[in-house]
This record gives C-alpha cells, sequence and structure tokens, in this order.
C-alpha cells in the first residue's frame, strides 16, 4: 500500500534494495573485470611463494658459519654456485660455504640465512671467494607459502574488485574471475525546458545536467547504463518512452515527478504501473518515487540536479548494490562520524543530507556546510566531500558529532 506520509530514507532504502534481481553470473578475463563484484569466492590455486626463497639479492649460508661476522671482522666463504631467480642451485650449501643468491631465488638446501650484497666483498685475488661482513638472518628468507596456501579463499564473494585484488587473483593463479552479471539501467530526462549541452541556451531553458551526473554516477556503480532520448513534458512521447524501456531492470527518469500540473511521470506510473512510495522524508529529494511498470523496476528522480543526484546516491545505489550482490555498504549506510564546525540545520520532519566540506584536524574530522544548500545549486554536489545527515527536528550544534557519509568514493 501507498505510504501516507514521506517515506523516512532508511526504509525507501530497504525497499528498494529488496526490488533488486538476482542476475546469472558471468565470468570474465582479469583484464575486464576491474569494478566487478565477485559471484563467487576465489580460493589460491597454488602456494606463494612456491618455496622458501630470498627476500635479497646476497649470499645464502649457514647462518652458524658467519657468527661474529661484522664490518671489522669479515668472514671469508666459499662460493659454490648462483642461484638466479627461475633457476634454482641444484646442490646443497655445506660447512663454510655459500651461494650468490638473488632476490626470489630458491634458497638452496643446507642454506639457513642469507647476508644482504651491501655487507659483503669480493676479496681480490681470493677468485671463487667472498667476505661477508654481517651475520646471516634467516628472517631474509621467505618462507614457502608465506603470502598465499593452496586451497585458501583469500576474496569473498560480494567483493568489488580494484587494482589489489586483480593482483591477488593473478598470484592466486586465475586469468579470469566469475563475477556478478550486471543490473541493465535506463535513464529517461524529461522537461520541456531542459536541452543537451550542445546548442545555444534560450531563457527560461536549462542545460541537461542530469544525463551527464547520472550516466557517470551509474557506471560509477557498475550498471550496465543505457540512456533513453531526453523527451519533453510530453504524456503521449512519455507513453513511447516507457515502452522502449522494457528490457532494463530499472529504469531512472529525470523529472517530472513532484507536485505540479505538468509532473507527468507521477501521473503515468500512478495510472499504468504500480507505486510502491511517493515521496521522502528527505531533503533533498522529497519527490522521489519508486514503484513498477511490467517488469520494469521504476526509479523517479526529481528534477532538481541536486535532488536527482542525492536519490540516485541513496536509492538507485542500494537497488544496483543489491543486484551486484555488494557486501560492503551503499552510500547511504555508509558512515563516519565526524565534529560540527557551525550549526547544521534541522529540516522540519525530513532528514537532512547536507552538502559540506570536511577538515581533517588534529583531534577530529571537522564538518561545515557549503553556504548554499538549494537543490538547484549544483555546485555544492561538485565541491562538497561529503553529505551530513541531520536527523529530523534538530540541529546539530556546533562541537557536536554527526554522521556523514563521504562522497569521493561514490563519485567516481
Ligand atoms: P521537475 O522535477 O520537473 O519539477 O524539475 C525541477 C527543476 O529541475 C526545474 O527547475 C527543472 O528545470 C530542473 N531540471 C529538470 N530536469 C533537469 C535536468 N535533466 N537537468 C538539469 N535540471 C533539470
Ligand atoms: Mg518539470
Amino acid at each position: 500500500m501507498l505510504n501516507e506520509a514521506p517515506l523516512p530514507p532508511a526504509e525507501a532504502v530497504r525497499i528498494v534494495a529488496a526490488a533488486a534481481p538476482a542476475l546469472p553470473a558471468e565470468t570474465v578475463p582479469l583484464d575486464e573485470a576491474l569494478g566487478r563484484v565477485l559471484a563467487a569466492d576465489v580460493a589460491s590455486l597454488c602456494d606463494h611463494p612456491t618455496v622458501d626463497n630470498s627476500a635479497l639479492d646476497g649470499y645464502a649460508c649457514r647462518i652458524a658459519d658467519t657468527a661474529g661476522a661484522g664490518p671489522d671482522r669479515p668472514v671469508r666463504l666459499r662460493l659454490v654456485g648462483e642461484a638466479p631467480a627461475g633457476r634454482p642451485f641444484a646442490g646443497r650449501v655445506g660447512m663454510g660455504e655459500a651461494v650468490r643468491i638473488f632476490t626470489g631465488a630458491g634458497v638452496p638446501a643446507g642454506a639457513d640465512g642469507i647476508v644482504p650484497v651491501e655487507a659483503s666483498r669480493e676479496p681480490e685475488g681470493a677468485a671463487g671467494s667472498v667476505e661477508v661482513l654481517a651475520e646471516a638472518r634467516a628472517a631474509d628468507i621467505r618462507p614457502k607459502g608465506q603470502d598465499l596456501l593452496d586451497g585458501h579463499v583469500y576474496l569473498r564473494r560480494g567483493a568489488r574488485l580494484h587494482a589489489g585484488s586483480l593482483g591477488l587473483a593473478a598470484a592466486m593463479g586465475h586469468d579470469r574471475l566469475e563475477v556478478a552479471g550486471r543490473p541493465r539501467v535506463a535513464l529517461l530526462t524529461t522537461g520541456d525546458e531542459v536541452i543537451p549541452p550542445d546548442r545555444p541556451l534560450a531563457p527560461g531553458q536549462v542545460y541537461d545536467s542530469n544525463a551527464a551526473s547520472i550516466m557517470a554516477l551509474g557506471r560509477a556503480a557498475g550498471a550496465d547504463m543505457v540512456r533513453l532520448p531526453a523527451i519533453g513534458d510530453d504524456t503521449g512521447a512519455l507513453r513511447e518512452a516507457l515502452g522502449a524501456a522494457g528490457g532494463a531492470d530499472l529504469l531512472l527518469t529525470s523529472g517530472g515527478v513532484s507536485m505540479g500540473r505538468y509532473d507527468l511521470v507521477r501521473d503515468l506510473l500512478f495510472e499504468r504501473g504500480e507505486v510502491t512510495f511517493w515521496k521522502l522524508a528527505m531533503k533533498p529529494g522529497g519527490p522521489a518515487l519508486f514503484g513498477r511498470l511490467g517488469e520494469t523496476a521504476v526509479l523517479g528522480l526529481p528534477g532538481n540536479p541536486v535532488s536527482s543526484m542525492v536519490v540516485f546516491l541513496v536509492l538507485a545505489r542500494a537497488y544496483i548494490d543489491a543486484a551486484l550482490g555488494r557486501t560492503d555498504p551503499p552510500p547511504y549506510l555508509d558512515r563516519r562520524w565526524a565534529r560540527a564546525r557551525q550549526r547544521l540545520r534541522a529540516a522540519g520532519s525530513k532528514e537532512s543530507l547536507l552538502r559540506v566540506r570536511l577538515f581533517e584536524e588534529a583531534s577530529a574530522t571537522e564538518v561545515a556546510p557549503l553556504t548554499n544548500q538549494s537543490s538547484g545549486v549544483l555546485r555544492s554536489m561538485a565541491e562538497a566531500d561529503a553529505l551530513a545527515v541531520v536527523p529530523p527536528g534538530r540541529d546539530v550544534a556546533p562541537g557536536e558529532s554527526v554522521a556523514v557519509i563521504p562522497l569521493a568514493g561514490h563519485l567516481r
């Protein structure tokens, strides 16, 4: 049943996330996996390192043979061979012997320590020997399996892949990974006054900034974004456009969901679809609408550019993250604590998401709101470091703690 009062955003987040589909997983090569989300745990197919190996260029020998060695007390060892990385020394290191070894090379049998090359010299006229000027150290041997053990899981289902985890997957012996299918998200911007930014602007017109910001947010979130041709405030065109969005899992509309007589997206969804909720107890973003049109979930973003981005971050991200099976929290739930530098004003009975700057001070992160919080001032989204969450009904006083949602990671 449709909400009577504006819905608290936390509840809306739950409803939207629960509507996300489970999509079939796919297997992709590592170099196409950046930003994708693992659909299965990943276990190592090998030990790393595969053998005890040297952390340094130097000499592998027996620690006992180097007891007491120092800058003024060289100890001479007989050089019996060489172990470059990937080409192990086949013999054994005996008493008073050393093998010249290189970083990453397997430590030969018999040796239990390494002397770094910097603490050695090869004496003139004594070919086939080396003088070490420090005691050999066992700590410079990297033991077999120190990093990875065969069969152990090091990456979990639901993790978003980044440079570190992709390197780790390769180190574990994987050249492809099973990742979550991406939800198909279509964007339809509406409004008679909205035009693309490649033409002259007549008085009363506005450039379509939502198309740019929402497409970027969708791609950054890992959705398969499709842009539908923009339309005016025209019921026929809207009907046609909505019909064409059938292949999408989620249709995002921009504009036309407020209280005005030209808010046709709202009207059409009430008439031909199914509205799950309309209006949030949140500022900006109050007019947001969520429902369904046939098989396609529909999220109506308000036209105001700040509202549109904020509703995307709060609700569209909840949907996309759930569809991808991400285990890290979506932006609305991904919070830190910070201290208010100034009074942060509540927005009546709504939760207020203020665009703020963050300042790292010695004792705490401090928060100051950007001057203009109008939902039409897009500069505030471009300049903000975070959204501060001011609960309904009570200002946050200077010096008080407030929850903030850092934006940097979510905008790119
Ligand atoms: P609406 O939600 O249709 O009532 O629009 C609210 C405000 O947002 C109006 O000032 C519109 O001109 C503006 N607006 C609507 N769509 C866009 C868009 N795609 N890009 C930039 N501004 C928009
Ligand atoms: Mg409009």
